[in-house]
């Protein structure tokens, strides 16, 4: 599977605000965005130009898929997907993003960052309704109970993990079981579920010139 090698600060700069790719490295003034308020690069400190309205619909498009971290292909077929289903194009998309195993489980709090989350997932920790998954971009349902793989349990990591949860607020459409470790699916979310500071109608403009 391709994906992105370059250093994740560099998005949140370019992007000119903080997408919280690194979990706890996020929240201390080691962050990236703090310490160097400019867009990365030889002229990122030059007086940009007005942004075009293209520029801006550009934007926000790379906004969200770096914030849930897919390529831009698979990113299209999102997009398409989210067109045929009914309602609002911007509002399916966002909630077909959230679905995704690896937002789930950081969500849920298995993991302090999606990097993270993709990790656990895809090195086989995580399992759905006892069954492992290490799929990624599986989209969860309604009823799936998402947990730890029981021998992942004595990794230390996870139970640094488990130790957090008791802090953890999961979000309306979760609900997590910190004694098994389990989070289930109590509904499908809806955008105001999604706490992401994304105007998604910039992205159906965007595919739709
Ligand atoms: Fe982005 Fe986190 Fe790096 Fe800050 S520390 S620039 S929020 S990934």
């Amino acid at each position: 599977m391709a994906k992105y090698t370059e250093s994740v600060c560099r998005l949140c700069r370019r992007e000119g605000q903080k997408l919280f790719l690194k979990g706890d490295r996020c929240y201390t003034n080691k962050c990236a965005v703090d310490r160097r308020a400019y867009a990365p690069g030889m002229h990122g400190q030059a007086r940009g130009k007005k942004p075009t309205e293209y520029g801006i619909q550009l934007r926000e498009k790379q906004k969200v898929r770096r914030i849930y971290g897919v390529l831009e292909k698979q990113f299209r077929g999102y997009f398409d997907k989210a067109a045929r289903q009914k309602g609002m194009t911007g509002e399916n998309l966002l909630r077909l993003l959230e679905r995704r195993l690896d937002n789930v489980v950081f969500r849920l709090g298995f993991a302090s960052s999606r990097p993270e989350a993709r990790q656990l997932v895809t090195h086989g920790h995580i399992t759905i309704n006892g069954k492992r998954v290490d799929i990624a971009s599986y989209l969860v349902s309604t009823g799936e109970a998402i947990s730890i793989k029981e021998s992942s349990k004595d990794n230390n990591r996870i139970k640094e993990m488990a130790e957090s949860l008791k802090d953890r607020a999961v979000p309306a459409w979760l609900s997590l079981d910190i004694n098994s470790i389990t989070g289930t699916v109590i509904n499908m979310p809806t955008r105001e579920d999604i706490q992401i500071p994304i105007e998604e109608h910039l992205i159906v403009e965007k595919y739709s010139r």
